[in-house]
């Protein structure tokens, strides 16, 4: 059994930075990146609202640099996912890929989230090509251009709205008569001119080309199909907090987001610290899931300054 300080399970920009505080607090970090090393942002092309970067610089190398100075300051950086968990008692019980038993003092979940898609074989063809599935991220790229965007909660809202300000046109493709967002943001979609609802439909496939997405097929409730021209498809029908393993343990809310004491990143099992999308479902941007890893190194560092 391998007796560690500090466990920090998850490769994206939460589990980089909470290993760059961590290696420079000594104490001596272990990390397992999981099954996806980068996390979302290795989906993303070209990244523009990372601070630091003038000219913008792609999601990969942007991981890939935090991994490389994570490194550099003395993280024990491991391939490996977690299988199973026991946060029963201190030190927890962590084994990884179903073999390799660790011990360790605190334990930092950084484990990300996962944009849920519509699951159609045309949407994994041009991911990355006209599919996205964060507006914040690809956006800019459509600029007066027309996009689609999937979903009505308040998601697809923001982002809808976040679109028009760029695009010329933005059509919401809405399953249901109805949205699901709130009502301060369903008055925003209705005031926003270049959106079109697009009520009671569902995407049947996405339509492209070799150079990517040129329009989707939809079909109506009463069973009408037509298609849309568009450039950008954006997905925002929810994501799925990477909590499964832990909630055994660790406190969730409704949605399976680990809930964090206040401004902390302080889990109700002490000594269990979460950063990153694991525990945002509002902001999910790759500088706030840093933030929050810094949050959790610092944390854990002075938890076990108490012990
Ligand atoms: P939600 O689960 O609230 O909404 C998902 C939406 O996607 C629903 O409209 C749902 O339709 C639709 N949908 C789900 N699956 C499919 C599918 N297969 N095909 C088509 N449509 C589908 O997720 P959000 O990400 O919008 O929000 C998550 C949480 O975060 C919520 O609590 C939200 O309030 C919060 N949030 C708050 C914000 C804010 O306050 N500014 C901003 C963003 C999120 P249906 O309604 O029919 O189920």
């Amino acid at each position: 059994m391998e007796k560690i300080d500090c466990l920090i399970v998850g490769g994206g920009p939460a589990g980089y930075t909470a290993a760059i505080y961590a290696s420079r607090a000594n104490i001596a970090p272990v990390l397992y990146e999981g099954v996806q090393p980068g996390g979302q942002l290795t989906t993303t092309t070209d990244i523009e609202n990372y601070p630091g970067f003038e000219n913008g610089i792609s999601g990969q190398q942007l991981v890939d640099s935090m991994k490389a100075q994570a490194i550099r300051l003395g993280t024990d950086m491991r391939q490996g996912a977690v299988t199973s968990a026991d946060l029963s008692q201190r030190p927890f019980r962590i084994v990884i890929n179903g073999e390799h038993e660790i011990e360790a003092k605190t334990l930092i979940i950084a484990t990300g989230a996962t944009a849920k898609y519509l699951g159609l074989p045309s949407e994994d063809r041009y991911k990355g090509l006209g599919v996205s599935a964060c507006a914040t991220c690809d956006g800019f790229f459509y600029r007066k251009k027309t996009v689609a965007v999937v979903g009505g909660g308040d998601t697809a809202c923001e982002e809808a709205t976040y679109l028009a300000g760029l695009c010329k046109k933005v059509y919401m493709i809405v399953r249901r008569d109805v949205l699901r967002a709130s009502e301060a943001m369903q008055d925003r979609v209705k005031n926003t001119e270049n959106i079109e609802v697009l009520w009671n439909c569902n995407t049947q496939e996405i339509l492209g080309d070799e150079y990517g997405v040129t329009g989707a097929r939809l079909v109506r409730k009463d069973g009408e199909v037509f298609d849309i021209a568009v450039d950008g498809f954006f997905l925002a029908i929810g994501h799925h907090p990477n909590s499964d393993l832990f909630r055994e343990w660790v406190a969730v809310d409704g949605e399976g987001y680990i809930i964090t004491d206040g401004k902390t990143s302080k889990t109700n099992v002490e000594g269990v610290f979460a950063a990153g999308d694991v525990q945002d479902p509002h902001y999910r941007q790759a500088i706030t899931a840093a933030a929050s890893g810094c949050r959790a190194a610092l944390d854990a560092e002075r938890f076990l300054k108490m012990q």
